[in-house]
């Protein structure tokens, strides 16, 4: 077992209510271990509310709040695994290792243990982390996206944090002439232009060519703004995919086979009608970015939503390309 250490959250960002980014940095002198880009590490923290397993009629599964004989919420320790967003350089020069994180929050409303503790932290007062010191984790393009030509990574939502790691990594590996032919594109979505974090850094490094990379932003629920920046497409990620790869739009889909299968095409219709159709950024084309996207020469790897990571399983493989994903 990894030995457990505690680290200090000196820097916090939010881009909503939900979702931030925060820089951890080691206990005392120590460093933390070297790692690469994709990997993740176990965090913890000691005032988490605390649940208990409990199976209702044989198979409804529920995990209620534990609490004492005076009815009081119990809190304790809960750990849970964390990819880190930071680069491997960034740390080797600033010490800090950066996450990605979304506060969990499940249909009644009940925030997760572990985040809900994590969104209440604060750089000068709450701010201690216990950490365990190894960093683990297959998710690296060593082990995906070897002897791909075209590389095509998808994040929705904070599953953009093993990639922003990667294109920061690959960007600095350039910078001192470590470079290779891989053409690297990115689709990377969130719900608003807000919560699209690591935009800025994105364009700068596409924007600077110094690996051949190719970044695709996108928000799923787009306002004026965002139908004003030229440089922001629109539509989820698993569309943007399907539109690419000239397949239809999965609410097209799931009302072709209604249809076909003559079923009830209610909900469909109302989810087709709802669909935010995909665009790209305006200096991008379908056709430059299909170029990119050779199946007997690509991979697919995402991270993020398992309803788009799901379907962008279906899109890659449907049109034979490999596909690899990380399962959070
Ligand atoms: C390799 C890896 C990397 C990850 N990277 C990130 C990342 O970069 N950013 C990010 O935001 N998230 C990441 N995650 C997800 C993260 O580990 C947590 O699962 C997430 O933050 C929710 O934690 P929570 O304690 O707030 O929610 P939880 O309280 O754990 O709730 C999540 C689910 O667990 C259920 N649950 C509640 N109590 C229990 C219990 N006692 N036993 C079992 N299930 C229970 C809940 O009903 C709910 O459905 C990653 C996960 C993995 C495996």
């Amino acid at each position: 077992m990894a030995e457990k250490k505690i680290g200090t959250v000196n820097y916090w960002r939010y881009s909503s209510d939900i979702l931030g980014v925060f820089r951890l940095v080691p206990e005392g002198a120590s460093k933390f271990p070297s790692y690469k880009a994709g990997q993740y590490m176990a965090l913890q923290r000691n005032d988490c509310r605390l649940t208990k397993k409990v199976v209702s009629d044989g198979k409804k599964v529920e995990y209620p709040t534990v609490l004492d004989a005076q009815g009081v919420l119990k809190r304790g320790a809960v750990t849970h695994s964390y990819s880190i967003a930071s680069a491997p350089f960034e740390t080797e020069e600033r010490g800090y290792l950066e996450f990605y994180v979304i506060l969990e929050i499940d249909e009644k409303g009940v925030k997760g243990r572990l985040t809900e503790s994590m969104f209440r932290m604060s750089p000068e007062a709450d701010n201690k982390m216990v950490y365990y010191e190894k960093i683990a984790g297959d998710f690296t393009l060593d082990k995906r996206a070897a002897g791909f030509k075209n590389v095509i990574l998808v994040g929705t939502g904070t599953g953009l944090a093993p990639f922003i790691s990667m294109a920061k990594q690959l960007d600095f590996a350039a910078k001192s002439g470590m470079s290779n032919s891989v053409k690297y594109t990115l689709l990377h979505t969130n719900r608003t232009y807000e919560e699209l974090d690591y935009y800025q850094d994105l364009l700068d490094i596409e924007a600077a060519q110094r690996f051949d990379f190719v970044y695709v932003p996108s928000v799923s629920r787009p306002t004026q703004r965002d139908w004003d920046d030229p440089k922001l497409g629109r539509g989820r990620a698993n569309n943007m995919l399907r539109y690419l790869l000239e397949m239809p739009l999965k609410e097209e889909q799931d009302l072709q086979e209604l249809t076909a299968r003559g079923g009830d095409v209610t909900k469909a219709k109302a989810a087709l009608e709802k669909t935010v159709k995909p665009a790209l950024p305006k200096h991008l084309t379908r056709e430059d970015l299909r170029e990119r996207m050779d199946p007997a020469t690509s991979v697919v790897i995402t991270c993020g939503n398992p309803w788009s990571m799901e379907d962008i399983k279906y899109a890659a493989e449907t049109t034979g390309m490999r596909f690899e994903k990380e399962d959070w």
